[in-house]
């Protein structure tokens, strides 16, 4: 059994993506050009923003909407504790500070009550410039982005949404990679939304940030490609994964669907034994990890021997709180304890969309 089994979703999708691979095979065009675009248009659809920029992965989506809003050294960005590396490496790669912030046990996303406490810390006791408020949708679950709007707005600060897990969420009718002033995502094979290789993309509403972030990802070119108006970096997508995520969206509100149904099952069996994953009235996940939390370590770790006996996959997302990562240990007191103690009380099960009835009873059981 895999924790993600993407064999099994090739083999479902293998005309088409076959398909559609040779097309670009034999177009000639392999970076951006028209596919890519067709793909950003459509994306820009399903998310119902303008503009949809892409970009070569995750990580450079989220640099690149900081260097569209001049985040610099002197600025504090606000980054939860709990989270994938990546969310805090870029406030550091462009000179800014990450403040790390703490989390809601219930939902594992951004608390907002810490939020306004660290705001107030940053304030009071340092010199740095409150900036953006990086909120991510982890494990598939949009942040509490009407609370954080409100905090946002009263502080004067940018809202920069994570949405690298969360493709494919909603709050009422709103889908994830909106809710930010500029919102990202992956196209990591294992993301909600998965390519065949790394891919990225940004989504906004603002014209002239999506040109910049046009501009920025092809070396800081103008309309005039060989007239550079900016240091930007090298960051564009492929038209073969533009080719393969055109055929995943296709089918991809089926298998939110399937994960929906796969995760009740899981809930339904689970909820005796440990703390379930919450999906507040209103939202929805689009299940990246389906992740349980226990009461302390010992029972976590029981649990994951005995998924391992019966060669049931297991991971612990995340081991290590971000304050804790060596990099950034040495930074000062951060006081995350929520995020602290779910890394040593976490456990995320086998989650896509393919599970079979098998493999799932063989989990429950
Ligand atoms: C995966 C991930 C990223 C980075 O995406 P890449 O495409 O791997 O660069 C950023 N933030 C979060 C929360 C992620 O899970």
């Amino acid at each position: 059994m895999q924790f993600r089994d993407l064999q099994r979703q090739y083999e479902a999708l293998k005309p088409a993506i076959d398909h559609a691979m040779v097309e670009v095979a034999s177009s000639g065009t392999f970076i951006l050009g028209r596919k890519v675009e067709e793909l950003e248009s459509r994306l820009a659809e399903y998310v119902g923003v303008r503009h949809c920029v892409t970009c070569g992965n995750g990580t450079d989506a989220l640099y690149l909407a900081l260097r569209v809003w001049g985040i610099g050294p002197g600025d504090a960005v606000f980054v939860p504790d709990f989270t994938f590396f990546a969310s805090a490496e870029v406030v550091s790669l462009v000179g800014a500070t990450p403040v790390f912030v703490d989390v809601d046990e219930g939902t594992f996303n951004m608390s907002a009550s810490d939020l306004e406490r660290k705001i107030g810390m940053v304030r009071s006791t340092t010199s740095l410039r409150p900036k953006v408020i990086l909120a991510v949708d982890l494990f598939g679950l949009p942040a509490e982005y009407l609370v954080l709007r409100e905090i946002a707005d009263r502080n004067g600060l940018l809202v920069l949404e994570d949405g690298a897990q969360g493709f494919g969420g909603c709050i009422g009718d709103r889908k994830a990679c909106s809710f930010g002033d500029i919102g990202i995502t992956s196209f990591f094979p294992a993301k909600p939304l998965g390519c065949y290789g790394d891919g990225g993309a940004l989504f906004t509403d603002n014209e002239s940030w999506a040109d910049m972030a046009r501009s920025y990802r092809a070396h800081g070119r103008s309309a005039d490609k060989y007239n550079n108006v900016r240091v930007g970096i090298n960051s564009r997508l492929d038209a073969l994964q533009a080719a393969v995520l055109l055929v995943k969206i296709e089918v991809f509100d089926n298998e939110l669907d399937a994960m929906d149904a796969v995760a009740a099952q899981y809930t339904s069996c689970f909820c005796d034994r440990a703390h379930c994953p919450i999906v507040p009235h209103g939202y929805r996940s689009s299940w990246a990890q389906y992740t349980l939390r226990f009461d302390n370590a010992q029972q976590r770790d029981a649990f994951r021997f005995a998924f391992s006996k019966k060669d049931v996959p297991t991971q612990i997302y995340y081991p290590t709180p971000l304050h804790l990562q060596p990099v950034y240990r040495d930074m000062g007191e951060a006081y995350c304890p929520v995020a602290t103690r779910l890394s040593n009380t976490v456990l995320s099960l086998p989650m896509h969309p393919y599970l079979t009835i098998e493999e799932i009873e063989r989990i429950t059981q």
